[in-house]
């Protein structure tokens, strides 16, 4: 049974207010998202937590099935220059993993947090899994997981958009799934 009171104090205590719940069934697995990494996504291949070092497709939407409740943090930034857009990720996943594991200790053991984006807890990554640096930290992104984002948060009523330039607001989103 998840504390949903519980864990929505804890979620303010860490500073997130933008945040909404959803059920894990609602989250839209779909097999275009995995193309989109296999072709297209300079990071296939290059990261320890991105495709092809992550489940299949089918296994990814039989763990969203293992779960009863899923938090969505939205994240909105524009950024002077693309590679700007690393240091701003890597602290906001640093914090988004204490948070997990605040929300681990509290009682919620299958707590697993999906990145608001691609890794980056090291400015260069190892790029395979037995490289790793930060294994007990690193976690893969929505996307790697074959998550479909626009068409999980749009029906929430969550802004997501596809951008023609770095110069426009991203927003951008992190799982948490609690049971
Ligand atoms: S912790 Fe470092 S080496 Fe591991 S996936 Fe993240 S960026 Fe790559």
């Amino acid at each position: 049974m998840v504390d949903r009171q519980g864990l929505e104090a804890l979620f303010r205590k860490h500073g997130y207010a933008d945040f909404t719940w959803v059920d894990p069934k609602d989250i839209v697995v779909a097999h275009w998202v995995r193309m989109k990494c296999r072709f297209g996504c300079d990071e296939y291949g290059r990261t320890a937590s991105c495709p092809p070092n992550v489940p299949s497709v089918d296994e990814c939407r039989l763990f969203f099935n293992e779960y009863s409740a899923a938090v969505i943090f939205h994240f909105e930034k524009r950024v002077d220059a693309p590679e700007d857009r690393h240091a701003w990720t890597r602290s906001v996943n640093r914090k988004l993993l204490a948070l997990e594991r605040e929300v681990f200790i509290s009682g919620h053991e299958r707590a697993f947090l999906l990145f608001m984006d691609s890794c980056c807890l090291c400015p260069e990554c190892a790029g395979t899994k037995a490289e790793c640096r930060h294994p007990e930290g690193a976690r893969p992104t929505p996307e790697a997981l074959g998550v479909d984002v626009f068409s999980t948060v749009r029906p929430l009523g969550l802004p997501v958009e596809v951008l023609s330039d770095y110069d426009q607001p991203m927003n951008r989103y992190a799982f948490l799934l609690v049971e």
